[in-house]
């Protein structure tokens, strides 16, 4: 009998990948060729609502009624004109991926029916699903929840095989106004951003009246093949593969990073790039990634907001594409153990209207007192909030990455690279001198910043949080994530530590002290006050483990732990503050994200469960009486005990596999259990963690060696060699 694997194998050993082509050799003539952006205002409004979008766009002035009747009219004619029926809201609610619910234009009218799309129904709509998660915010007081335009976002046409939809981006909040999403808080923590760095800007330069954050995200991912895939119950039920003897060949050649790209996997490059640049996602780098099977590809950075709208987007399509060349592709932070995992890294800097990179160095010790101080107090704010930061990088499957035997570490740490290092030190000790020229190349006690070579900054992939010549990278964020959650709180601690900053400032101002030199004396605190979040070194190593813990730097390695940062009085005050969240909200979202931690893991010892009974010790039993038949035949045929010396031990072997996997299994079901009826929610997520996914090693031992002992023809799982090296 054919079991599902050996039909999968074949199936992906034939595989052909579907005719790709590209709109036009140049990206630039079909690059956002689906976006209602600005040229696409200009052209279907008139002047005047245009000139008022595009002020709620960069300012957030709010819109009449009239002016949405308009655009929402513009905004249909051009959807029209290219094919398209209906529309939706799409928001980002908290079960990490993008949720949408269509409408049509089409509307019956007196004497037939018409297409009509109203203000109204571009402002704002009600998603009447109460089944996204909220934490008890909407079964507490208002069970309906509401869509609320972004502007600063533009609509786009999201093409499917049987037709095409107008996708405006939108918040979603409770009646309560509470956030049920991560944009809500996202838009938030910008708008706390621009504030204070507005603000700290006016020390230097009084024409800069706007700050955003920008981001640039690259995203790691793996493909497998989809028949393969599809017979792998763990891949498709949990997204990564629960048992599985590691390939001989893995990652230990280093001969897949930046490799030649396979063919197949060249084809669907090109066609959700295609996609995605129709969809104005700045797409500009592809490569092979470390592992096998494993690839990366990142877009130029943009306004944060929008760059998070584009990584969310861009995961839907590649995950769409993807089907389309029998691919799966797995987002996933950990798929296979025993090679690379995943991440997402977020590359974050502050960029003024004047189109000054605050993160970037001068060229003259003056104007670096600007970069410095943006620069000192981000190093300020992440040694203030490291453990708010760990735990807005916290979920179940990125805890496979975070404090396990691979980068990053679950502590954080900032690596500034030698040089800027260097400068901090001696900022940090030399006295500030008044009366230093700015021409003997030591202005005030700042000495000069030589410019940053890449190559110095970016050798150390270690650390979770580095700085990369003219903006900082968190790679602990993991490659399923939404960024929004890091990124709000990365952008909340440094607005709030810009807010302290400009108080302590002007407190030294009006006591008389001249503005660089107060400015410089804060900022020389701050680099004292914060020096034990700096580590050059290797971030993998045992040593740093110790160090660490030395300095008082936590290091919490699981996430139901590392989420009580969420909660801490600390956190919420920061976040009343700024305005950013609630306590309420702040509450709802520590429980929704317990209640996924503990829930991904009951799905994944259930599955376990359910492929050890009813495939892997079928198959071992099938094998092991295939043995005793043949021990048996030995033993008829009479030839010695010598024969029979093989076929007995493996029969013991299979019998001891068995045993243990089958005890550790129903050890496992009863533990489960007894974590079930914990009604407390970060108590249950402890009680998964520590006592139900402590099975999960044993059980995987005895599959694993089952796996190597077993007939490979009646192995009902596709092995790692073959999920990892099958996409050529
Ligand atoms: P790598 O980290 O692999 O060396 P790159 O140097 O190409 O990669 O940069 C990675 C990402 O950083 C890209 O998305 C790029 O657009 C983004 N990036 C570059 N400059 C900035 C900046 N000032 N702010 C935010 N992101 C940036
Ligand atoms: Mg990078």
């Amino acid at each position: 009998m054919k079991n599902l694997r050996s039909i999968a194998l074949k199936e992906a050993q034939d595989r052909k990948s579907p005719e790709v082509s590209s709109p036009s050799p140049k990206i630039s003539e079909y690059f956002g060729s689906h976006v209602f952006d600005k040229k696409k205002m200009r052209d279907y409004l008139s002047k005047e609502v245009y000139e008022k979008l595009i002020s709620s766009i960069g300012y957030g002035e709010i819109l009449n009624q009239e002016d949405a009747n308009q655009i929402a009219s513009a905004m249909k004619t051009w959807a029209m004109s290219k094919g398209v029926t209906h529309y939706t809201h799409w928001f980002q609610p908290l079960t990490g991926t993008t949720a949408e619910k269509h409408d049509s234009f089409f509307e019956p009218s007196g004497e037939g029916a018409i297409e009509k799309f109203a203000g109204s129904a571009l402002v704002q709509q009600e998603p009447d699903a109460s089944s996204f998660p909220n934490g008890g915010i909407r079964n507490t007081f208002e069970a309906r929840g509401y869509t609320a335009w972004d502007p600063s976002s533009p609509a786009f046409i999201m093409e499917r095989k049987a037709g095409k939809t107008l996708c405006i981006p939108t918040v979603f909040v409770a009646y309560t106004g509470e956030a049920l999403d991560y944009k809500a808080p996202l838009l938030k923590a910008l708008a706390a951003m621009d504030k204070a760095a507005v603000e700290v800007c006016q020390y230097f330069d009084k024409s800069i009246t706007k700050v955003n954050a920008s981001l640039g995200i690259e995203q790691e991912y793996f493909l497998v093949d989809l028949a393969l895939y599809n017979a792998r119950p763990d891949l498709a039920l949990t997204g990564r593969a629960l048992f599985g003897h590691i390939s001989a060949k893995g990652q230990q050649l280093e001969d897949h990073y930046f490799g030649s790209i396979p063919d197949r996997v060249f084809t669907y490059m090109v066609d959700f790039e295609n996609e995605a640049l129709k969809l104005g996602i700045p797409l500009k780098t592809r490569h092979n990634e470390v592992a096998p099977s494993q690839f990366e590809c990142a877009p130029i950075y943009e306004e944060i907001n929008l760059a998070i709208d584009h990584n969310q987007l861009l995961m839907d399509v590649m995950e769409k594409v993807a089907l389309r060349h029998n691919f799966k592709v797995l987002f996933h932070e950990k798929p296979y153990a025993g090679i690379n995992g995943s991440g997402k890294h977020n590359n974050w800097s502050l960029i003024t209207d004047t189109g000054k990179n605050l993160l970037a160095p001068g060229k003259t010790p003056k104007n670096n007192l600007m970069f410095l101080t943006f620069f000192v107090n981000t190093i300020k704010a992440v040694h203030e909030h490291a453990d708010l930061l760990r735990a807005s990088i916290s979920s179940v499957s990125n805890d496979h990455r975070l404090g396990a035997n691979e980068a990053p570490p679950a502590i954080i740490s900032i690596f500034l690279g030698q040089q800027l290092d260097g400068i901090l030190d001696e900022i940090e000790h030399s006295r500030i001198n008044k009366k230093a020229k700015e021409e003997s190349g030591m202005w005030l006690g700042i000495p000069k910043i030589p410019q940053i070579s890449l190559d110095n900054t970016d050798r150390n992939r270690t650390s979770p949080f580095a700085f990369t010549g003219n903006k900082f990278e968190l790679r602990a964020v993991g490659s399923s994530a939404n960024s929004s959650g890091a990124m709000t709180v990365l952008n909340t601690i440094v607005a709030d530590q810009l807010v302290k900053f400009k108080v302590e400032v002007d407190k030294l101002i009006k006591k008389g002290e001249k503005k660089d030199v107060a400015i410089l004396t804060i900022i020389k605190k701050y680099i004292k006050e914060s020096k034990d979040i700096r580590f050059e070194g290797n971030g993998y190593g045992k040593e740093w483990e110790d160090e660490a813990a030395k300095r008082g730097l936590s290091n919490i390695k699981t996430t139901p732990k590392a989420l009580d940062a969420l909660v801490s009085e600390k956190t919420t005050d920061l976040f009343i503050k700024t305005n950013v969240f609630s306590k309420r909200e702040l509450h709802a979202r520590h429980e929704i994200l317990l209640e996924e931690f503990y829930k991904k893991l009951q799905i994944e010892s259930r599955v376990m469960g359910e492929v050890v009974n009813s495939q892997i010790i079928p198959a071992a039993i099938s094998y092991q009486n295939e043995l005793i038949k043949n021990a048996q035949g030995i033993k008829d045929l009479g030839i010695g005990e010598d024969a029979l010396a093989t076929p007995l031990a493996l029969i013991k072997e299979i019998s001891d596999h068995i045993k243990g996997v089958k005890t550790n299994v129903d050890e496992m079901l009863e533990a489960r259990k007894v974590s079930n009826v914990i009604e407390d929610t970060r108590e249950k997520a402890i009680a998964y963690d520590e006592k139900v996914k402590i099975y999960f090693d044993t059980i995987r031992y005895h599959t694993d060696k089952l796996e190597q002992i077993i007939n490979d023809q009646i192995w009902p799982l596709p092995k790692f060699r073959e999920l990892l090296f099958l996409n050529k």
